[in-house]
């Protein structure tokens, strides 16, 4: 049982550390994250999506944020 425990801790923790929510540019394929000025300026292309999910959608990670 603790084994258990400990092993849903450990993916909880992978999990979240590696998905995070992000401004997902449309047009350019960039991802942002929400405090990044360049997110704040994308509203007419941007979406909110994970971070795990723009990567599938052959985005980049901000220079700037980091993604
Ligand atoms: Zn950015």
């Amino acid at each position: 049982m603790k084994r258990l425990l400990i092993f849903l801790f450990c993916v909880f923790v992978s999990a979240s550390a590696m998905a995070h929510s992000v401004a997902y540019n449309k047009s350019s394929h960039i991802y942002h994250r929400h405090s990044c000025e360049w997110a704040q300026r994308c509203t007419k292309n941007c979406i909110t999506i994970d971070s795990a999910d723009a990567k599938r959608r052959g985005g980049r990670p901000c220079k700037v944020c980091g993604g």
